[in-house]
Formats: structure tokens, sequence, C-alpha cells
């Protein structure tokens, strides 16, 4: 239920109204824009709330109901994006961000040496796994604690943000001592009692899409942490699995302008886990920015075929630099029309 307020409500009345919300038995968020206030009743189904109990509110000029279930992700509330800064970083309308890195941290001379690539091409962003989501048990499943101490040093050094994935909520106190931004893994993407921990945390969430989720699916789980009470969410559109063997996953370049006509959201695209294949990065990562993407994560290493995960989509420092020269111009371009 929206509750659309009175233009000259104070302070006082919004108080003394939330209160009476809450004495009501209901869970609801406050919305300020220039324009208007409104309340967000988001306990309960639409439906099934009694609307008539609102509409003698005082200061409570217009009630209804929302008509989509991702009533805080969605633009109901908030048609235009609202953008949210991590230290010197804007995410949201208008600002685009690289995020790149290895797939796993490995050591002290691999994460420092991608740091000053990262850096120099002029990313702000540095991602690395160290807890990582493995198909095999047998295989490498990052450095723990150990490669985020790494990352937040090389990062301190060149002056960029952190983002690595958490696995388990029992790790939540760990990661958001070292990391900025914390990823949610496409397999943990409807893990829904980790997304209920993260909408408590004071860190941004980088939410992936399952590997079959729909986009309703998927804006129901960033609905998870934004209920929460935390609302710095960015969407990152990974590629979703298809009928079609030959690239890793299928990128959905489409699913970023659904979703940004959807959310309010900032939405980025992963070009890397999106196709499995080194020589597709820059094509897609251009497709995704002429597709109207908020930013990009990529995944680099210094000798891409020596990563100890994710190898064959993984590309050389040099590469990188050269898509940076040449998506910064094309994202410049299009932002500026
Ligand atoms: C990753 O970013 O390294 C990763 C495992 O991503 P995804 O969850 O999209 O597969
Ligand atoms: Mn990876």
């Amino acid at each position: 239920m929206i509750l659309e307020l009175a233009k000259d409500i104070d302070p006082k009345q919004l108080g003394a109204l939330a209160d009476k919300l809450e004495w009501m038995g209901f869970n609801y968020s406050i919305h300020k824009t220039d324009e208007r206030t409104d309340i967000a009743i988001i306990s309960g189904s639409d439906s099934k709330v009694d609307i008539n109990q609102f509409k003698n509110l005082p200061y409570v000029e217009n009630v209804s109901s929302f008509k989509q279930s991702f009533k805080l992700a969605g633009k109901e509330l908030r048609e235009k994006s609202k953008t949210f800064q991590i230290e010197d970083v804007t995410f949201g309308q208008g600002h685009f961000s690289v995020m790149a890195g290895p797939c796993s941290i490995e050591g002290e001379e691999q994460i420092f040496n991608i740091a000053e690539a990262v850096s120099s091409a002029g990313a702000k962003i540095l991602r690395g796994g160290a807890f990582k989501p493995r198909s095999s048990p047998y295989s490498f499943q990052g450095l723990g604690k150990e490669g985020l101490k790494l990352m937040q040093k090389a990062a301190a050094q060149y002056k960029l943000l952190t983002v690595s994935e958490i696995m388990d909520a029992e790790d939540l106190p760990l990661i958001e001592e070292y990391v900025d931004i914390l990823q949610v893994g496409a397999r943990n993407m409807q893990n829904f009692s980790l997304l209920k921990k993260l909408g408590k945390t004071s860190k941004p969430i980088l939410l992936k899409r399952g590997l079959s989720a729909t986009y309703q699916e998927f804006l129901m789980s960033a609905e998870y942490i934004l209920s929460g009470g935390n609302e710095r969410v960015i969407l990152c559109e990974r590629g979703i699995r298809t009928f079609e063997p030959y690239t890793r996953n299928t990128l959905d370049i489409a699913a970023i302008p659904i979703l940004k006509s959807l959310s309010h959201l900032p939405v980025i695209a992963d070009p890397s886990h999106g196709t499995g294949i080194r020589s597709l990065v820059a094509p897609m990562s251009k497709a995704a920015i002429a597709a109207g993407a908020d930013g990009l994560m990529i995944e680099v290493h210094p000798e891409p075929d020596k990563a100890l995960s994710d190898a064959a989509q993984t590309i050389s420092l040099e590469d990188f630099s050269k898509i940076m020269g040449s998506i910064l111009p094309v994202n410049k371009q299009l932002v500026s029309v």
C-alpha cells in the first residue's frame, strides 16, 4: 500500500503518523523526494490489507495498492533511479563503473599486479573471490580470510573499492570487515536467509542473477534486501543457462533495459561469466553499454591461462586496458545523448 502524504506535513506530524502505523502493527518505510513524501506499507499482501483503515489517517491524501510485488525494487514509489555513493564512486543513473579483477585471489603478487593494472586502466573497483562457489569440491576453493586481507591491502595502495562474494551468512562479520561491496553469487540469489541478513548490513550489495532466474524472481530477491532496510543494491546480469552449449551461459542483453524499466536499481553486466569465452568479453561489454548498463564486471589476470578458476573467460591486463580505452568513449557518447 502507498500512502501519499500532504505536501506540507512537518517532521513531527510524520513522526506521529509513523508511530500510529507501528501501533497498528504495520511494517513501513518512508520515501521522500523533492516532489512528495510517501509511506510504503510493505508488510502483508496488498490484496489482504483493508485500504479503508488508512483513508482516514491524518495527513494521508491518497491511498493506492502496489501493482507489482517488488514494491521497493520497482518504480511505483521511486520513478527515477536514486544514485548512491560508496566513498568517491557513484552508482546509478548517469554513472558508469567498472569492477575488474581475478576470479580468485591467488596470492600477493597476483592481486597487487592486477590492482595496479585495474587502476591505471581507469576502473575504480577491484573484484576478487576469496570464498569460491566451485562446481567441484576438489577444485580450488579460494584463500578465504587471507585472500581478503591481500585484496584490501592492494586496493588501499591503488585507491580502489573492493567487491567479493559472500557464500555463507556465517562469514558476514569477516567479509564486512575487509570488503566494500558484498557480492551475492548466482547460486545464492535465492538463499533467502542470506538475503535477509544482508538487508541488515551497512554494506552495499551486488546481487547477481540466478542461473535460471526470471526477472520477477531476480527483483524479488532484491526486495528481500531492500525490505530489510538496505537500500544500496546493484543488479548484475551474468548470463542464464539455456540450451546453447557453445557459450557457458547466454548473456541476456535484453535483461538490461527490461530491469531498468521495471526497477530504479543500477544494473551492470558481467560479460565474463555471461559468455565463458575470453574473446567475447570485449564485444559483449560494448553490447551491454549500448543496452544501457550502468557498469561492467570483468575477470582479468596477468596470465589468464594460468588462472586457478575461470581461465577460459579471463582476459589479460593488456586486453582489459584496451577494452577500457574502447568502451569509455562509447559510454561517454551514449551517456551524453
Ligand atoms: C564470480 O563472480 O566469480 C562468480 C562465481 O559469479 P557467478 O555467481 O555469477 O557465477
Ligand atoms: Mn569467476
